[in-house]
């Protein structure tokens, strides 16, 4: 059958990852999160105090940095690792998160993720969801869509989902860095977050994850068969 390329991207909060991490499962294609290698460098530059205002600093900070992907045995799904460590809770911690637009808006990181992400897609048969998908990384995927939901459905599933995990968050604090980071991302100068030309929207504020999922999941099949 023939393998396609999936680029999701949109405003954070939006239910991407969740999303593409079941579509990929439903085809048996690889899924990739591309924020989880943005968190990951943002992790390396807090705990090694990289000034990313010195290129220098940052080229050397990215030369010593080794991210992977492995299968976590426990929940069936692909941890992210820096430098052999598994890092993927850390990055998921409210510090990350504050700081991980200002990462990557570097030109120089930018540069190195993008390289990593386009030769995971060399092969097809990969759900990869971000923000610039559709228009950097690959911008001759097959499907591209782009999920929008209001700033209040964002808020309250991200914060389920904290709390689930234990999290002790409040609302106004993760509308305000939902706000703060799709602000900094659709600003940026190296390539912002943005719908491309060619992609389908979705607005997900009223929908399920199941919902989400199938009407992906039936564009693709479309092109697929
Ligand atoms: O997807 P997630 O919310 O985990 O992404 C974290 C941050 O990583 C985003 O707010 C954005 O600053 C950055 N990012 C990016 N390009 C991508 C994916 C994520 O700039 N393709």
């Amino acid at each position: 059958m023939k393998k396609i390329n999936i680029a999701l991207d949109g405003h954070a909060g939006g239910g991407k990852s969740t999303t593409a991490k079941i579509l990929a499962k439903k085809l048996a294609y690889i899924y990739v999160d591309s924020g989880a290698m943005y968190r990951a460098i943002t992790l390396f530059v807090i705990e090694n105090d990289v000034d990313l205002n010195n290129t220098e600093a940052v080229e050397n900070a990215l030369r010593s940095i080794e991210i992977d992907f492995k299968l976590n045995e426990q929940n069936q799904h692909n941890d992210v690792f820096l430098n052999g460590k598994n890092v993927e809770d850390k990055i998921r911690k409210m510090e990350v998160t504050a700081r991980v637009s200002e990462v990557s808006a570097i030109k120089e990181v930018r540069e190195f993720l993008v390289k990593k992400q386009q030769e995971i897609g060399l092969k097809k048969g990969v759900v990869m969801d971000g923000r610039d998908i559709g228009t950097v990384v690959f911008p001759e995927a097959e499907l591209k869509v782009f999920m929008t939901a209001s700033i209040e459905a964002r808020a309250q599933r991200r914060l389920m989902e904290m709390k689930a995990k234990g999290q002790e968050v409040n609302l106004e604090e993760i509308k305000q860095n939902l706000e703060s980071r799709d602000h900094q991302d659709s600003t940026r100068k190296e390539s912002p977050l943005r719908k491309a030309e060619d992609a389908i929207d979705i607005d997900t504020s009223d929908l399920t994850i199941e919902e989400q999922v199938e009407k992906i999941l039936n564009l693709a099949l479309q092109i697929i068969n």
